[in-house]
Order: structure tokens, then C-alpha cells, then sequence
């Protein structure tokens, strides 16, 4: 693989300019990189940094995760690896780098992108600029912040729940459930549709539906109880995961995190 890589590399191909960040970077043999980026005109690319580890002053720190590039590439004709030219950084992100936990959010954010989308798609680069610099600048995180990521990533990239009747009759009902296997809440008349379908509660649904007619900026104003928080997180990673066919590892970084601040908080008596 490494080999047909080098090859395909050395075929001389077309110059593009785009803007991208950067999902994943790996070392490539000895002194390159290889990196995934999200790119505003390319959906999701593979690029070549050849040289990088050795090149300081001309990548920088350009290829670390979720820095955002002006990326000049070499477009591969044969290969779904393509050469990369040049990178300028256009944002770094230091307050997200500086904090674990906002680093860590950025990290399973990238890593969403990274299993749910491939294709071009303006208005998602658009969400998940808005949200690095949203993650950036807000020095008290909301906590509805990653429910409301997940479910508009979800929603963008084409997998969004149906919440505003049952999925599979349309009809509405006061005790619905929610199907993965559907993807929306169902009616006790299409209950039998999907047996693993979970219990959903109104109040669930409304917020759900709010955080997809919201923007993050707005989520601090939204007061939620922390059963209620629960349940959204609950439901929507139930329908993640399914959708992703399984947990990601980011997130259980996380989760773990967040459960040694809870121990260190109660033992200081906090
Ligand atoms: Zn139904």
C-alpha cells in the first residue's frame, strides 16, 4: 500500500486551492504526513504532505487536528490520495488546544465528521467552522453543546430524525417511542415496526426539536433539567450509534473524563 502510494504520487496532476480542516494526521514512513481534511469544496480528501516532519517552516502547524487551512494540493487522477502543495494556516484554535475538555469535544467532533460524511457539503463546512469558533470563545461550555452538535450533524448530513409525527404512519399520538431502525418517533399503532424502539418522553421530543431550529450560540438561554438532559443525550446517541454502527472512541475518552471531574468535585466537596 505504502509503496502504490509513492507511485501514484510521482504522476504529475492538476493544482486545486480549498479550504479544509483537518480531520486526521498520520506519519507517513519516515518524514511525511498523511492527513484527512474537511474540505468546502471537496467534501472529504486524502492529501500526501511530503517531507512535512522535516518541512517545520513550510506546514507549521498546519496538519494538527482540526486546524484550519488554505490548502494548495495536486489532484490525483488514479489515486484517492492526492499531493499536498502547501498549507496556510488560517486558525489554529489555541483556546480550544489549551483546554482538555474543549480539545476533547473538538476531537470527537472531527471524528463524527470523519464516520458520517464524505461529500461536499457548504452549509455543514459552514456548521462545524461556526462551531470550533463557538467552542473557541465561550468560556462557560452550555451543556446541551455536544446533543446539539450530534443532532445537527445528523441532520446535515442527511440522517435527521423525523420528530414531528410518527415516522412510519405519519399520525401523531401523546406516547410515542423512538425508533433507530425508522429513524423518528412511531405511534403505538407502528410500535411492533421496530422491537427495539425506545420510550421517548414529550418533553424530549420538543427540546430535540428545538436544538435543530436553534443555533449554539442561543443554547446558554435554553434551561434544562438535568433528567431531561439525560434523556436527550440518551436518545440521540441511541440513534447515533446506530447510525455510525457503533460508539465512538472519542466520546468514551470523554464520558471517562467527565466522570473523574464528578469524583474530583464530590471528594473537595463541591
Ligand atoms: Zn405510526
Amino acid at each position: 500500500m505504502l509503496s502504490l502510494v509513492l507511485k501514484q504520487s510521482r504522476i504529475i496532476r492538476k493544482m486545486e486551492q480549498t479550504e479544509g480542516i483537518v480531520l486526521r494526521s498520520f506519519d507517513f514512513r519516515e518524514t511525511s504526513t498523511l492527513v484527512i481534511f474537511y474540505t468546502r469544496d471537496f467534501g472529504s480528501l486524502k492529501g500526501l504532505a511530503k517531507g512535512a516532519r522535516q518541512k517545520q517552516k513550510q506546514f507549521g502547524s498546519s496538519l494538527e487536528l482540526y486546524s484550519h487551512d488554505f490548502i494548495t494540493f495536486y489532484k490525483s487522477r488514479t489515486s484517492e490520495i492526492h499531493l499536498v502543495g502547501k498549507c496556510e494556516q488560517k486558525n489554529f484554535y489555541a483556546g480550544i488546544r489549551e483546554d482538555i475538555l474543549k480539545s476533547s469535544f473538538a476531537t470527537y467532533w472531527m471524528e463524527l465528521i470523519r464516520e458520517l460524511i464524505q461529500d461536499k457539503d457548504e452549509p455543514l463546512f459552514e456548521f462545524l467552522l461556526s462551531s470550533l469558533s463557538y467552542l473557541e470563545k465561550e468560556a462557560n461550555l452550555p451543556s446541551l453543546i455536544l446533543p446539539f452538535f450530534e443532532l445537527n450533524l445528523l441532520k446535515l448530513a442527511g440522517y435527521g430524525p423525523v420528530l414531528d409525527h410518527c415516522v412510519n404512519c405519519k399520525k401523531s399520538s401523546e406516547n410515542f417511542k423512538f425508533s433507530s431502525e425508522l429513524g423518528g418517533i412511531i405511534c403505538p399503532d407502528c410500535y411492533n415496526k421496530d422491537p427495539r424502539s425506545i420510550d421517548v418522553l414529550p418533553n424530549t421530543i420538543s427540546l430535540m426539536k428545538v436544538l435543530t431550529k436553534t443555533q449554539m450560540e442561543n443554547l446558554p438561554r435554553i434551561r434544562v433539567e438535568p433528567k431531561l438532559l439525560g434523556q436527550v443525550k440518551g436518545v440521540i446517541h441511541y440513534y447515533l450509534f446506530h447510525s455510525l454502527g457503533k460508539k465512538p472512541k472519542s466520546l468514551q475518552f470523554i464520558e471517562q473524563m467527565m466522570k473523574s471531574q464528578d469524583k474530583v468535585q464530590s471528594s473537595v466537596g463541591v
